[in-house]
């Protein structure tokens, strides 16, 4: 597919071709609307901006949940990785994290191929420049800076860094959205306009090293798992050849170095306001706030399988360059390291994601539809799977339906935008398995019984997911079923060496997979015809098996949360005029305007009593 600059109606416009975007328009292009994906370079689309991975704890959730909602991360993750590494793997499956990292190029054509091969969706270059308005603040269309207009029913903005992005290295600043990218001002002005809260926020990434320059015999080396597990449900195995990374740690040395030079450091010498991502700090920061400690762990990240180009994770910094060159200088392996372009530090504006409904609209204006870091989040993952859900909710607006909303207790993309738009942000957001309440069943290896049904029904499955998810959930079923026509007395239970109190109650299969020592083998020797069922689906088994129990509990927590939830607020609801209503509680809820009574449960300060009137001036639920 070439670029069709002349394209000029759609029924959803996604500026930005970032990964938010990418899931964005092809989301609504899924569900049959016409998308134009309008971005400043098609070669840019699938660019990594940062670090060469995907995944990791709580990011690697939320991949499964963009692959079961028929996104293309995880397949464009599976086609680029060359490490893969499932992290937390001595913990229990609930917080394993599937990670890898991945060729840059590979990872790039993955996804511009996935943009290709999307019927429905359209591509133009440009800059996006304003918005066109109409009555209410309802989205019209978008106005490009060379003068052209596109018309449409719905808009997703997902500009990133983009938004009067400014990067700094040392005391150079250099307005741009990326390296060599120009920033966005116009939309920022837009938002303004529409009076939009925006914050400003910065992030940070380090230095790119040549290889060839590096000393790897020297170095310890960190080893990718020997089976790699792919990410999406389609994926039936990794093809690429998996490679080691190297292992290194600042020094005392590197330490002086840096601390001698703060005051040139832009973080430190007073350049940027902006607040800087918490779990991912410069190495500036690592050393004030941390101290020297006995150093810190360096991961020396090849950027591809025939590219002599190294991302070394842990040294985000925005020193200047010659200090760059001399702190790289003076870490194990690194003595003759040779630059190939500095690291930067870059601030920018985004919008207060409290200004948004779940659905990813902005409640003040209809149609139009933000998501990735352009909301406060930072990472590739959370990026993406806010673009799927704006994609799908802008291509509803524009078709006439109600925009919809994924609940916490269904996914870990519930529980982000659910903190998002309730809580917003002061420091860039980043997903952690320790956010969801309901993590026990939001786990990564059953993304797709969770949300695939889902997907279904909105439209964003094609034909090859739906057969091999309704293939796998006959599996799991018919697998289940079999577990628990099969019981034995606790005597026999006990002839065959299993563990049981000797109360006279029969147990099935099911139960005592649910045992953390016995396995499927063990199993297979008492009951032969289990020995049919396939290793995926033993794996699969055994995981909820050892669940259930726990979730039982967790279950009616969820039930008690999905009827508050079930229970929506309609748009029109005056809270003004609501009799019994504290001032500050009608304020909060004219402000905030939550859609059900799950969200004007958790407004702070929010009462029982008061939750009470809102029930009672809803009346019976129909
Ligand atoms: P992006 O991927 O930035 O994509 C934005 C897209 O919008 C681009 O294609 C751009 O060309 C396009 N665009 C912008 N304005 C316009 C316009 N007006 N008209 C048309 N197109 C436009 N994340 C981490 O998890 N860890 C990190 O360590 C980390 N470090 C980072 C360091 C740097 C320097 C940067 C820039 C980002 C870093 N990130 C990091 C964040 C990560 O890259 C982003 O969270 C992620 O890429 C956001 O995706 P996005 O789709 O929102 O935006």
């Amino acid at each position: 597919m070439t670029p069709d600059n002349s394209a000029s109606r759609a029924d959803v416009v996604v500026i930005g071709g970032g990964h938010a975007g990418v899931e964005a328009a092809c989301a609504a292009a899924r569900t049959g609307a016409r998308t134009i994906l309008l971005t400043h370079r098609f070669a840019t689309v699938g660019a990594m901006s940062c670090n060469p991975a995907i995944g990791g704890i709580g990011k690697g959730h939320l991949v499964r949940e963009i692959d079961a909602l028929g996104g293309i991360m995880g397949e464009a993750a599976d086609r680029g990785g060359i490490q893969f590494r499932l992290l937390n793997r001595s913990k229990g499956p609930a917080v394993h994290g599937p990670r890898t990292q991945a060729d840059r190029k590979l990872y790039r054509a993955a996804v511009q191929a996935a943009v290709r091969a999307q019927a429905g969706l359209a591509i133009v270059e440009g800059d996006a420049f304003d918005l066109v308005l109409g009555a209410d603040h309802r989205v019209e269309g978008v106005v490009l800076a060379d003068g052209r207009r596109i018309v449409c029913g719905a808009v997703v903005v997902t500009t990133g860094t983009f938004l009067r992005g400014l990067i700094h290295i040392g005391s150079e600043t250099i307005p741009a959205g990326r390296v060599d990218e120009a920033p966005s001002i116009g939309l920022s002005q837009t938002f303004e306009r529409l009076g939009l809260r925006l914050g400003r926020l910065k992030t940070g990434t380090p230095a790119r090293l040549d290889g060839a320059t590096i000393d790897w015999a020297s170095l310890e080396r960190q080893r990718p798992d020997d089976e790699p597990v792919p990410f999406s449900y389609l994926t039936d195995a990794i093809s690429n050849p998996q490679i080691d990374c190297g292992i290194t740690r600042t020094t005392p040395e590197t330490h002086r170095i840096i601390r001698d030079n703060l005051h040139r450091s832009a973080l430190y010498g007073g350049m940027i306001e902006g607040v800087g991502p918490r779990y991912c700090p410069s190495i500036e920061d690592k050393i004030v706030k941390f101290g020297d400690r006995d150093g810190h762990q360096v991961f020396l990240e090849p950027e591809g399988l025939d590219d002599a180009t190294v991302y070394p994770n842990g040294l985000s910094t925005s020193l200047p360059a010659d200090v760059q060159n001399a702190f790289l200088r003076s870490l194990p392996g690194l003595a003759k390291v040779r630059i190939l372009q500095p690291g930067y530090a870059i601030e920018y504006d985004h919008v207060d994601p409290r200004e948004l409904s779940r659905s990813l609209e902005v409640r003040a204006a209809q149609g139009l539809f933000l998501a990735g870091q352009i909301n406060g989040t930072t990472g590739y993952e959370e990026a993406a799977a806010q673009g799927l859900l704006a994609g799908l909710n802008a291509a509803r607006r524009a078709s006439g339906a109600e925009p919809t909303v994924i609940g916490r207790a269904d996914g870990y993309l519930g529980v982000m935008v659910d903190d998002l738009t309730r809580t917003g942000v002061t420091e860039p957001y980043r997903m952690f398995t320790s956010r969801a309440e309901f993590r026990l069943s939001l786990r990564a290896d059953n993304a797709d019984r969770r949300l695939t049904p889902m997907g279904l029904e909105w439209g964003l499955v094609d034909a090859r997911r739906r057969a091999v998810f309704g293939a796998s959930e006959s599996r799991l079923r018919e697998a289940r079923a079999l577990l628990e026509s099969l019981t034995v007395t606790p005597a026999e239970a006990a002839r065959h060496g299993l563990p049981v109190n000797q109360d006279g109650r029969r147990r099935s299969a099911w139960l005592f997979l649910a045992q953390p020592d016995i396995g499927w083998d063990r199993l297979v020797a008492i009951w032969p015809e289990l020995g049919a069922v396939d290793a995926k689906t033993r794996e699969r088994t055994a995981i909820e098996a050892g669940y259930d129990v726990y979730l039982e509990r967790q279950r009616r927590d969820e039930a008690r949360l999905r009827q508050g939830e079930a229970r929506r607020i309609p748009e029109g609801f005056s809270f003004e005029t609501l009799k019994g209503l504290s001032n500050e509680l009608r304020q909060k809820l004219e402000a905030r305007r939550p859609a059900t009574l799950a969200e004007a449960e958790r407004i702070d300060g929010m009462t029982p009593a008061a939750l009470a009137l809102i029930l009672v001036a809803l009346g019976r639920p129909t």
